[in-house]
């Protein structure tokens, strides 16, 4: 990523370098305002601004998604490859979901519409918040 970041013209400021360390083999799609609250503390001169810029440079060069989930939330993942994901109602985490084969493969004609990419998320709750709920209950 670091490689890439210096092909796409985009400075090595320490705090990119945090952004890029936090984010790598990172798996829980943190948002952008989480990327900002952890690091902080350690770069007082990080603005959200920069975080985004960073994530939005890496997204578009295909580094990253951003998993558009949550319409409060940007989250972003460092595994570019197509997955589907989860949304927990309850605690707001973002999963991998392993659904299985997914039959319909892109590009796919359907009444005449050439469909090129597709988004499938899914909501519920989490199995943390599942046994939470169900030991409340006992
Ligand atoms: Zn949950
Ligand atoms: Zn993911």
């Amino acid at each position: 990523m670091i490689k890439k970041l210096k092909k796409l013209g985009l400075k090595l400021t320490p705090q990119r370098l945090a952004i890029l360390n936090l984010l790598e083999g990172n798996t829980k799609h943190p948002s952008a305002e989480e990327i900002y609250k952890q690091l902080k503390p350690q770069y007082p001169s990080l603005s959200l601004a920069t975080v985004y810029n960073t994530l939005e440079v890496l997204a578009r060069a295909g580094e990253l998604q951003e998993i558009r989930i949550n319409a409060d939330k940007r989250h972003f993942d460092p595994n570019p490859a197509p997955h589907t994901h989860f949304l927990c109602r309850i605690c707001e985490s973002v999963h991998d979901l392993d659904a299985g084969p997914i039959e319909i493969q892109a590009p796919y004609n359907i009444n005449g519409y050439l469909v090129e990419e597709f988004t499938l998320y899914f909501y519920g709750i989490c199995p943390g918040c599942l046994e939470r709920e169900r030991s409340k209950n006992q």
